[in-house]
C-alpha cells in the first residue's frame, strides 16, 4: 500500500480529488489498449500482451484514442476517483451521469454534525446561517430519538445495539431535513476513461464554481495519472455550446404538481406483445431490457432535496437537476415526525431560516448551499417501463426514506393503473411505512478482528 502513487489535487474549500493507483500491472490505459488491439489484429490476447510488454500502452493511446478520436477505446479502461469534502450539490453534479458508478456518504447512517458546511460566500452572515443550522440539528437529535423510542419501544428479543442503531438511523432520517445542502460529503466516482472525459466537458461549465473547480482538478489529476488518455483538444464552438446548456438551462425549477404523469409515450401495440413478460415476472426480478422499446413515460413531482439525493442515483431513467429553493415549501413529513413538544421551536427556526435566505445577497444557485435539505424541489423523471418498475419497487419499501416511499408508491400505482390491463404485475412491500428494526443491521461496519464487511445495504 505504501508504494502506491495516488494522484491528488487539493480543492480550495479544503477537500481534494484523488485518482486511485491500484498498483495494477495492467493499468486502465494498458487494458484499453489490449482490448482495442482486437479491432486491428486477429492475433488474440496472448499476442496483444506481447505487444504491451514490448511497446507499452502510452504511444498507442496517444495516437489512436486521443489523436484519432476512437472514443470507444476509452470505454475499455476504468479509473476510480475519490472526491472528498465537497457539498451535497457537488456530489449530485458528479452523479448526474448515466454511467456513473460509485458510493456516497449516507445521511442515514453517518452523523453529519461534525462535517464542514461549505460557505461559498465566505461571509460571517453565511457562516452564522450554517452554524445556526448545525446547532438546531444537534439540539434535535436527543428529543427526536426519545420520541421515536416512545413510539416504537424495544420489543422482546430485539438486540439492544441493533435497536439503538435503527432508532439513530430513523432520527437521522428526520433531522437530515435541517442539514444545509452545503454540508460536505465524500464521493467515490468510478467510470471508464471516455466517460470521465465526456462528463468533465460539461462539469467544467457547471453553474457552481465549486463544481467547475472539481472538474478542472479532476481533469488535471487524470492527465497526470494517464497522460496519454487525457488532455483532449478543446474546440471553441463545442465549449460555447456546452457552456450555454449548463449555465442557462441546467437547473429545472417549474411549478410542479405533487405527482403527475405529464407524458405517456408508451406504444400499446408494441406493449401488448409483452404480456407474458409483464405477467410472469417473479418478485425481485427485472423485466427484460427489450420491453423498453415500447416507449417512455414522464412524471413531474415534488420531493424534498434529502430524498432527491437517493432517487437521483437511478441511472436507467433520465432526471432533470432541480434547483433547491424554499419556493415549494418544507416537506410536511419532517414536521409531522418531530416530537410535538419541539414543533413550535422547529416552525420558528424554519421561519427565521426562510427570512435569512430571502435577505441573503447571493444568486439563487448559491443560496442552495444555505438551504435546508427538507425543502421540496420540482423534479422530473422520464423512463421506460422496465426502469420505472425497478425504481418503484426498490424505493417503495420500509428500508427507504418515507418521503421517497410515498413518491415510489404513487409511481407504482400509476404504472399499475396504466398497464395492469396489459398484464403488468407489481411486487410491493405490504407495509412500506413500518418502522423495521432491521434498519439497524443495514449499516456497513468493519469487524475489528477479521476486517471484513459485515453487511451491505
Ligand atoms: C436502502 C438503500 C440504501 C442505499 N444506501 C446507499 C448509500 O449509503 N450510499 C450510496 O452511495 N448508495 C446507496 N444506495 C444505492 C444507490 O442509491 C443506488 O445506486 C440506487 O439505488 C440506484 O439503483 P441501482 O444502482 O440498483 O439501479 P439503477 O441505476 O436504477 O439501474 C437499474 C438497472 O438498470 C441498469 N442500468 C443502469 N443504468 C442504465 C442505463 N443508462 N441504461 C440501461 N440500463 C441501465 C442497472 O445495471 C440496473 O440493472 C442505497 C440503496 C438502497 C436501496
Amino acid at each position: 500500500m505504501e508504494n502506491l502513487k495516488h494522484t491528488v489535487k487539493d480543492l480550495s474549500n479544503g477537500g481534494f480529488v484523488l485518482v486511485l493507483d491500484t498498483g495494477a500491472k495492467i493499468d486502465p490505459q494498458a487494458e484499453a489498449m489490449i482490448q482495442a488491439l482486437h479491432s486491428r489484429s486477429t492475433g488474440g490476447i496472448h499476442s496483444h500482451l506481447s505487444v504491451l510488454r514490448d511497446k507499452g500502452a502510452e504511444n498507442f493511446m496517444e495516437k489512436f484514442y486521443v489523436g484519432y478520436g476512437h472514443k470507444s477505446i476509452g470505454d475499455c479502461g476504468r479509473a476510480t476517483i475519490f472526491v472528498e469534502g465537497v457539498s451535497m450539490l457537488a456530489a449530485k453534479a458528479i452523479q448526474d451521469w448515466r454511467l456513473y458508478s460509485g458510493q456516497e456518504a449516507s445521511t442515514r447512517y453517518i452523523d453529519f454534525s461534525e462535517q464542514t458546511f461549505i460557505n461559498p460566500l465566505g461571509t460571517p452572515e453565511g457562516e452564522k446561517m450554517l452554524e445556526d443550522m448545525r446547532t438546531f440539528y444537534l439540539k434535535a437529535q436527543k428529543p427526536v430519538q426519545d420520541h421515536l423510542k416512545s413510539l416504537f419501544p424495544r420489543e422482546e428479543g430485539q438486540k439492544e445495539s441493533v435497536y439503538e442503531k435503527a432508532i439513530t438511523a430513523r432520527a437521522f432520517d428526520i433531522t437530515r431535513g435541517l442539514l444545509p445542502a452545503g454540508a460536505s460529503t465524500n464521493v467515490a466516482w468510478s467510470m471508464n476513461l471516455r466517460q470521465f472525459a465526456d462528463e468533465l466537458m460539461l462539469l467544467r461549465h457547471h453553474p457552481l464554481a465549486e463544481v467547475q473547480e472539481i472538474a478542472e482538478k479532476t481533469e488535471a489529476a487524470l492527465f497526470e495519472a494517464y497522460p496519454q488518455s487525457f488532455g483532449h483538444k478543446r474546440y471553441d464552438q463545442t465549449e460555447a455550446y456546452n457552456q450555454a446548456c449548463m449555465q442557462d438551462y441546467y437547473y429545472h425549477d417549474h411549478e410542479s404538481p405533487e405527482f403527475e404523469l405529464v407524458h405517456d409515450g408508451v406504444n400499446r401495440d408494441i406493449l401488448k406483445n409483452y404480456r407474458n413478460e409483464l405477467e410472469k415476472r417473479p418478485a425481485k426480478t427485472e423485466l427484460p431490457p427489450y420491453v423498453a422499446d415500447s416507449g417512455i413515460l414522464t412524471y413531474d413531482y415534488l420531493l424534498d432535496f434529502g430524498s432527491f439525493r437517493d432517487i437521483q442515483r437511478h441511472r436507467a431513467v433520465v432526471q432533470r437537476m432541480p434547483l433547491l429553493t424554499i419556493d415549494h415549501g418544507f416537506e410536511p413529513w419532517y414536521l409531522e415526525s418531530f416530537p410535538p413538544s419541539m414543533l413550535t421551536e422547529l416552525k420558528a427556526f424554519l421561519y427565521d431560516h426562510q427570512e435569512q435566505l430571502r435577505h441573503l445577497k447571493a444568486s439563487k444557485e448559491i443560496k442552495q448551499y444555505y438551504t435546508a435539505m427538507g425543502y421540496r424541489i420540482s423534479c422530473r423523471i422520464s423512463g421506460d417501463i422496465r426502469a420505472l418498475v425497478y425504481l418503484g419497487e426498490l424505493r417503495a419499501t420500509r428500508f427507504v426514506h418515507p418521503t421517497l416511499v410515498k413518491r415510489a408508491g404513487a409511481l407504482l400505482d400509476s404504472l399499475e393503473a396504466l398497464f395492469g390491463e396489459y398484464g403488468l404485475v407489481i411486487h410491493r412491500d405490504d407495509t412500506p411505512n413500518q418502522f423495521d428494526v432491521k434498519r439497524g443491521e443495514h449499516d456497513i461496519v468493519i469487524k475489528e478482528e477479521k476486517q471484513t464487511t459485515e453487511q451491505s445495504v
